[in-house]
């Protein structure tokens, strides 16, 4: 605390990632990375724009960038909007469209920045419930709201909506607008950007974290009507001209051009995926169906802090979170197939003693 800081600053509670532990011999499964690194395009790409252009500022617009993501999605470059991971483009959609007179609405299980941005931006929000298996339930989205936003798959459950439900609630919500976070579509779901000429109110984000192996470079985009998005690069123009560097700019776009590295990735985690709750399900853990690179899983027996713990005396770590509706639950990344064996060969020590 410090008698110099602006009042606001007393009333943040601001947002814990999850740990990036110094040490390198653990299994890192708690911070839904990609397993395998980035393209070997994508290192040659940074590679060479390590030259004198870094004396230069990038190009403020990105406008590769911007262009190889309107080519990949088939949309007009001024639907594109692009930032520093998907975590600053959701801020600045948070306070250049969802800030409004009536509450923004997002499920009470859900990626925890959301509150944090309410806060950050004095956003009132109003918190949906999941349903008793821990699924979005659009329906209940049918009231008075400023805006909604909701993963698809969403986190840390990893339940995925089917594109249909999406549209209806498009269909009747059309005086605010919907925000689809994407981060984890490509490993299961089908993504919402095939509708953003139909609906001006959606706004569709993703993120090259995931599925693109480039958590360390920091590139998340959005996609939607180009008023949305001129709405976000004023915010932005207002904020940071360059919020993504040269390597940003290059690697991104030489990670959307490979796209067989980024089809065999994902569809190995997706097998593993498969894999993992199967052995989990076999040790007594109810696993809820995934779309995602991770999936939520809650012992039938031992309690999941615990089991935590004691997967971490084994080098292992997995992410468990403190709130009363899903303190049973572990969320567990998918890792390569020798670390998703590590981890099932601890659990099984573990569970069976
Ligand atoms: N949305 C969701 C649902 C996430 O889980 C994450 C990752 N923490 C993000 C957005 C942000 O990802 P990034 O900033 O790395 O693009």
């Amino acid at each position: 605390m410090s008698q110099f800081w602006s009042p606001i600053v007393h009333t943040l509670t601001p947002y814990v990632p999850g740990e990036q532990p110094k040490v390198t011999n653990l299994i890192k499964l708690n911070t839904n990375e990609n397993p395998f690194g980035p393209s070997p395009k994508v290192l040659a790409a940074l590679e060479a724009e390590a030259n004198d252009s870094l004396r230069l500022y990038p190009d403020p617009n990105a406008s590769e960038l911007k262009n190889a993501i309107a080519d990949y999605y088939d949309v007009k470059v001024e639907q594109v909007f692009v930032g520093n991971g998907s975590d600053e483009v959701l801020a600045h959609t948070f306070m250049g469209l969802l800030k409004q007179h009536k509450p923004l609405l997002f499920p009470d299980i859900s990626y925890s920045f959301y509150p944090v941005y309410c806060g950050l931006y004095e956003i009132e929000s109003e918190l949906i419930p999941l349903t008793e298996s821990f699924e979005i339930k659009l329906g209940d989205y049918h009231k008075p709201n400023g805006g909604i936003i909701f993963p698809n798959p969403n986190a840390p459950t990893g339940r995925v909506l089917p594109l249909s439900e999406i549209e209806a609630l498009l269909r009747s919500n059309t005086e605010s607008v919907i925000v689809v976070d994407e981060a984890y579509i490509d490993f299961g779901g089908e993504t919402a950007i095939a509708l953003i000429d139909k609906y001006p109110n959606l706004l569709v984000i993703q993120t090259l974290s995931k599925s693109r192996s480039l958590a360390g470079l920091r590139v998340g985009f959005a996609v939607g009507h180009a008023d949305l998005i001129d709405g976000l690069e004023r915010i932005k123009n207002s904020f940071n001209s360059y919020p993504l560097d040269r390597f940003a700019i290059r690697g991104a776009v030489a990670a959307l051009e490979d796209k067989d590295y980024f089809k065999q990735c994902c569809e190995t985690i997706i097998q593993s995926r498969e894999t993992v709750s199967q052995a989990l399900t076999e040790l007594g853990f109810e696993v809820l169906p995934s779309a995602a690179n991770f999936v939520f899983a809650k012992h039938n027996k031992q309690e999941a802090e615990d089991i935590a713990a004691k997967l971490r005396e084994k080098s292992i770590i997995v992410r468990h979170f403190k709130q009363a509706k899903i303190k049973d639950f572990l969320r567990i990344t998918i890792g390569t197939k020798a670390e998703c064996e590590s981890l099932i060969g601890a659990l099984t020590d573990i569970i069976k003693g």
